[in-house]
Order: C-alpha cells, then sequence, then structure tokens
C-alpha cells in the first residue's frame, strides 16, 4: 500500500512533540504543589493499581461499569495495534510481521476481535449519553450531551471502522487472512471494486486512521480526559491506608497553613485534579450534596483542577495576580466557602472514587486555611474553639466534673503496670446526659468481662477530632501532645473508646505524636470477648425489629462493620436489620467533620434524611455506635414525630442482655 512516508514522519514528529508538550506543560503545574511522599510501598502500591486501576474494582461495582472496563482493556490491547500501525507509516518494514508467524497471526485475531468490542462498547456509551443519561451526569457545569465527551467517543468510533476498513480493503486486495474473520466480513463488502479502488479505499482508511489518532493523542493532555494518562498512575500514588489522616502542622514564624492557594495544595492533590473522570461518583454518595448543600466533592476537584489550569503561568511568577481558590458563592474555578464547611468528613467519596481520589483531605486543607490564617469560619464554631481550647471539652463544662458519672463504680483510676485497659470516655462520653448512660453501659460489660479498667478523670482531655477536622489544627496539636504524653507518662498500653471520633483520632491521628498501642473501640472488644467466651450473656435482649446505623468513623474510615453487628445478633437472638444504605455505602448522621456543632441551615438536614431512611423500615429500635449518631437520630425521630422508635448504643443492647 503506497503510504507517503516523507510526509508522515514530519506530522508524526510534530504530533510526538506536541503531545510531549502538553504533558509537560500538565505536568509542571502540578510540581508547582507542595511535597509529600507517595513512592514508598511499592508492592502495596502496585496491588491498588492493579485492583482500581487494571481490575477496575470500583467501576464495575455500576452495572453500567462493565462496558467502560471492556473498553479500558480493549484500549490497553489496541496499544499494540496502534503502535505497530504508527511504526508501519514511519517504515514499511516496522511492522508484527516481523515476528514468527503463529504470533503475527495470534496478534491479528486478538486486535480484529477487540476492535469490534471496542466499537460496541462506544456505540453503548453513544446511546446512553444521548437516550438514557444518568442524572449524575447532568449538573450545572457537565452534560452527558458534552461535545467534549462525543468528540472523544466518535474518534474512538472512527478510528475502529478506519480499522476495519484498511484491513478489509487489504483483504480484499492481497487475498484472505483468515486470522481477521471481522475484517474478512468489510473484505466481503468491498469485494466488487476494483484494483485501484480497493488501494485508494485502504490508503484513505489508514490516512483517516493516522490523522484522528494524532490528533486523539493530543486532545488527551489538554481536556478532561487527561485521565486516560493519569488515572493509572494516580492509583499507583494513592494513600496506603485509608485517607484518614491528613498530615501534622508546624507552628513556627512565617509558616503557611491549610491551602488557601491552589498551589499551597500537594503535587498529589494537582494530579488528583487532572485526574478526575468527572463520573459523579462521590457526588452521588455524598451526604451534604445529597441534602441539597452547596457541596459537590465532584465541583471541588473540578475546581481545583480549573484554577489551576487558568492561574497556569502566574503561578510560577511570586506575588503575580491570581483568581482565588475559595470564594463566597459559585465562581468556576474557586471552591465555596459555604461547601466547604458542608463537609461531615464522612468518607463516602473517598469510598466510591474509581480512580481513588481524595477529596475530602482537600477539603480539610481548605478549612486549616480559613481558620487559622483568615479566621473566617461559621460563628457558631467560635464557641466550641474556645472552650476545647481553655477547658478542653466542646462545652466548657469544668473538667473536674469528667468522672462524676463513674460515682457508682467506685474510684477507677488508671494504675500504671496495674490497669489493662485505660478506658478513654471522651467528652460526649462524660458530660452528655444521654451518652453518660452509655459509658455506665460499657463499665458493666467490662465488669462483667472481669476486664481490668481505669480512667483518667480529670486529665483527660479532648481527644480533638472536630477540631483537627474544621481545621483549627493549632489547638488540635497541643491537645494530642498533651494526651499522648500523658498516655506514655502513664504507662498506658491499651486504650478502649466509646465514640467512634476518639477511636479514630486516638487509634490514627494520634500515631503522628508517637502514640503506638492498641486502641479498641468498645464494639470491637464486646464482640470479641463475646467470641473468646469470656463475655457470658444471661439472656436475649428483646428489642423489637432493631436496625443499625453505622458510623462513619467506625465504619468506612476503620473498616469496623462485623463488630458491632455481631455483638448485637448474640445480644438480641438475631441479626440486627439494615438501613438500605448501610456499610460502605452507608449515609452520615450529619455530625461528623465537626458539623457536630454547626446549624444546618441549606437543604434538608441530613439527620432528617436518615431518619425517614430508618422509618421506612418499620424498627423498633434503631442501634449506633457513636455519641454524636445517638444525639442526630434521636433529634431526628423527635422532629419526625416518631419518638416510640428507641435509640439505643450497641453497649446498652448488650448490657440488657447481661440481667
Ligand atoms: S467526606 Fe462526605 S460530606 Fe465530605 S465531600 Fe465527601 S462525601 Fe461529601
Ligand atoms: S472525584 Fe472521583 S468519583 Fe468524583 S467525579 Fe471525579 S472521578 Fe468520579
Ligand atoms: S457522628 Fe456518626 S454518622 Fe455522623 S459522622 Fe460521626 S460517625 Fe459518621
Amino acid at each position: 500500500m503506497p503510504i507517503n512516508h516523507t510526509l508522515f514522519v514530519p506530522i508524526f514528529l510534530f504530533a510526538i512533540l506536541f503531545f510531549c508538550y502538553s504533558c509537560y506543560r500538565r505536568l509542571q503545574l502540578v510540581a508547582l504543589g507542595q511535597p509529600e511522599d507517595r513512592f514508598d510501598r511499592p508492592g502495596e502500591r502496585l496491588a491498588a493499581m492493579l485492583t482500581y486501576a487494571f481490575g477496575q474494582k470500583r467501576v464495575l461495582a455500576r452495572p453500567f461499569g462493565v462496558n467502560h472496563f471492556v473498553l479500558f482493556w480493549a484500549f490497553l490491547f489496541l496499544l499494540g495495534a496502534n503502535g505497530e500501525f504508527l511504526l508501519e507509516g514511519l517504515h514499511p518494514a516496522l511492522t508484527l510481521a516481523q515476528l514468527p508467524t503463529p504470533l503475527h497471526h495470534g496478534l491479528g485475531f486478538i486486535f480484529d476481535a477487540v476492535s469490534l468490542l471496542a466499537l460496541v462498547c462506544v456505540g453503548v456509551a453513544l446511546a446512553r449519553r444521548l437516550f438514557f443519561p444518568p442524572d449524575y451526569l447532568g449538573t450545572d457545569y457537565t452534560s452527558p450531551r458534552s461535545g467534549e465527551g462525543l468528540l472523544i467517543l466518535g474518534m474512538i468510533a472512527v478510528l475502529m471502522i478506519a480499522f476495519f476498513v484498511l484491513h478489509g480493503a487489504l483483504i480484499a486486495l492481497h487475498g484472505p487472512e483468515p486470522w481477521r474473520p471481522l475484517s474478512a466480513l468489510t473484505g466481503n463488502s468491498l469485494a466488487g471494486l476494483s484494483a485501484a479502488s480497493l488501494e485508494g479505499v485502504a490508503v484513505a482508511a489508514w490516512w483517516v486512521h493516522a490523522i484522528v489518532l494524532l490528533v486523539f493523542m493530543n486532545l488527551l493532555p489538554r481536556s478532561k480526559h487527561m485521565h486516560i494518562l493519569t488515572a493509572i498512575p494516580n492509583t499507583y500514588l494513592t494513600t496506603l491506608g485509608k485517607p484518614n489522616t491528613q498530615p501534622r502542622e508546624t507552628f513556627e514564624k512565617g509558616e503557611r497553613f491549610g491551602a488557601g492557594e491552589v498551589e499551597r495544595l500537594s503535587w498529589k492533590d494537582l494530579l488528583d485534579s487532572l485526574t478526575c473522570t468527572e463520573c459523579g461518583r462521590c457526588q452521588d454518595l455524598c451526604p451534604a450534596h445529597n441534602t441539597g448543600k452547596a457541596l459537590n466533592p465532584r465541583r471541588i476537584v473540578h475546581n481545583i483542577k480549573v484554577n489551576l489550569m487558568d492561574n497556569g503561568a502566574a503561578l510560577k511568577v511570586p506575588g503575580a495576580p491570581r483568581k482565588p481558590l475559595i470564594v463566597e458563592g459559585e465562581v468556576e474555578g474557586a471552591a465555596s466557602e459555604e461547601a466547604i464547611w458542608d463537609c461531615t468528613t464522612c468518607g463516602a467519596c473517598l469510598e466510591a472514587c474509581p480512580v481513588l481520589i481524595e477529596q475530602m483531605p482537600k477539603i480539610v486543607k481548605m478549612r486549616r486555611y480559613l481558620v487559622q490564617e483568615q479566621a473566617r469560619f461559621p460563628e457558631e464554631l467560635l464557641n466550641l474553639f474556645e472552650n476545647t481550647e481553655q477547658r478542653s471539652n466542646p462545652w466548657g463544662i469544668a473538667p473536674g466534673e469528667r468522672a462524676k458519672w463513674c460515682d457508682p463504680f467506685g474510684e477507677r483510676p488508671f494504675e500504671s503496670g496495674q490497669t489493662e485497659y485505660l478506658f478513654f470516655v471522651g467528652c460526649a462520653g462524660a458530660f452528655d446526659n444521654r451518652s453518660k448512660h452509655v459509658t455506665a453501659a460499657v463499665a458493666m460489660i467490662l465488669d462483667a468481662a472481669g476486664i481490668s479498667w481505669g480512667i483518667l478523670g480529670k486529665d483527660e482531655l479532648c481527644c480533638g477530632d472536630s477540631l483537627r477536622r474544621l481545621g483549627n489544627e493549632y489547638v488540635f496539636d497541643r491537645l494530642a501532645e498533651q494526651n499522648v504524653t500523658l498516655f506514655q507518662k502513664r504507662g498506658v498500653k491499651k486504650i478502649i473508646t466509646q465514640c467512634p471520633h476518639c477511636f479514630s483520632t486516638l487509634k490514627n491521628d494520634y500515631r503522628q505524636y508517637g502514640l503506638e498501642v492498641e486502641v479498641v473501640h468498645h464494639s470491637e472488644l464486646i464482640q470479641s470477648l463475646l467470641a473468646d467466651g469470656r463475655l457470658r450473656l444471661e439472656g436475649t435482649a428483646p428489642q423489637g425489629k432493631l436496625l443499625f446505623h453505622d458510623s462513619c468513623y467506625l465504619g468506612r474510615h476503620n473498616d469496623t462493620y462485623a463488630a458491632p453487628r455481631e455483638a448485637l445478633t448474640a445480644a438480641t437472638g438475631k441479626e440486627p436489620g439494615e438501613f438500605v444504605r448501610n456499610s460502605e455505602k452507608g449515609f452520615c448522621c450529619g455530625a461528623g467533620g465537626g458539623r457536630m456543632w454547626m446549624e444546618e441551615l441549606t437543604g434538608t438536614r441530613i439527620n432528617l434524611e436518615r431518619v425517614k431512611e430508618a422509618l421506612q423500615e418499620q424498627p423498633d429500635t434503631v442501634c449506633v455506635a457513636c455519641p454524636y449518631c445517638m444525639t442526630m437520630l434521636e433529634d431526628g425521630l423527635k422532629d419526625e414525630g416518631a419518638e416510640n422508635v428507641r435509640v439505643k448504643d450497641v453497649a446498652e443492647v448488650v448490657a440488657e442482655a447481661l440481667e
């Protein structure tokens, strides 16, 4: 086939150079982000990449994901076919025909079959976008029928069609190639043409394929389809473990806090923004977005990208005017201040994203900037900040009151070397009247199992969870330092908590402060005591129809799903019922991320949404494992006039079965 190589070589070189230049420009912007180590533990990173990028684990979780999975793998196989195609364009001898015949024919068959599969998948995707667009693709800044999305799909379709026409014409010209049965079908339909026409068709198909391929390649780094290039490395560079803690800050003179400008985010945050596929999975599960708030995690990521692109060159010039990253109201390319405060840090977005983008940590970094550099935060947080700083609890109650709940249990100070577990009661457990019942239930269970436990009494300080999620890192840092120093001084080796927020903070955040002790949530300890036969229940506690609500900081942030359910099964004699949205797909009660202390002024209240979902199941008891969830669900049930439904903690249900 007479391809004009002299014409193709400069076109190819220009296209490759332009592609490299575009990628370089994008990566240069990414490199402006703050340093972060994402290259340790290569084995675990490889495993994440194989699971999420090549295995498409989260993509497949949606029914339509199979189409994307097939298209992704077709794309990888066709890299080989397209590589050969381009090389052949440079020199006729650079072809897979140089390979041993069986291998060459085998590859030909694979490319033929995979091209058809890809064409079918593109057809399905086009039909879906045009005729059955999913809700989550149709928001104010994206559309399922966006020109760019349709153009990319159209280009892939043209590539596949050109492939079949090219090979069909060659088969019609030079005789059958049985290893290309699908191209042969195209060949049959061209069989009536003269040799000269067939050659013309082949050459035309070759050039169409070549030009579309080179344009497609150059479109990627300049469009939202950049994710085709960055998704695989992004999964390799993921946070290992759960992104439930953010890095410590140093409080030195001249230090900057959080992310008020786009380059104050880390380079990985910036890479994340270029990797977003705009699939809408995060916004679908976000409790704030679902209840009509300003926050949409997808938009947060999108706006970071737009800000990075719009500011572009200005970012490299210190002091150059630039678009702000955070504004009041809605502006493309900036996060809305209101949206930043809407986040409950529930982690649903983190669990949903197919390319492992970390939306919530970016929001916390922006909160850090607002609180620490700007002192700009919702008014109602002032009390919380002051109370926690001055009296080390959110209510500002005198520390001497902390151990009052314990009076019926006698003196229980933690004694180094003699007491096995420190019971870290937490502020809610010590001061909130409803939660004190849960605290007492935990203490009864520990006594019944013969566990040696003690408390720190007035020396215990707030763990600082709400402060850290709200961005008040300075006060959190002081509390964490003091708590950890106290634990170490007292020789604490094992800690029990009854609040998932304390649990997660002590277990995960305090590692940054050198705390390396065993931290268990009461539901985990109860479950293991039951399993070991150390805790014996005298009977079962009848609770009617019982529904279990997952706490985000127990489940999604720490993977504790089974323990509370098993404890409830043992205490009631039957498995607890489930909300429609449960476990990894659970729905926050609305109190996390410091939202416990804030008004909910827009949209529906998150706790009402959760309570309505509970009432669909007509429960007698809703069971929780978190003091905040307890408050939110009790309030919600009251507002819905469903006070006949009881809210109990796992510990209370188990304690009832002790009698
Ligand atoms: S952490 Fe929860 S509330 Fe915050 S953006 Fe993600 S899904 Fe929404
Ligand atoms: S951040 Fe992740 S889940 Fe959200 S739209 Fe982008 S790719 Fe999808
Ligand atoms: S209070 Fe409960 S449901 Fe709400 S964020 Fe915390 S753990 Fe999640």
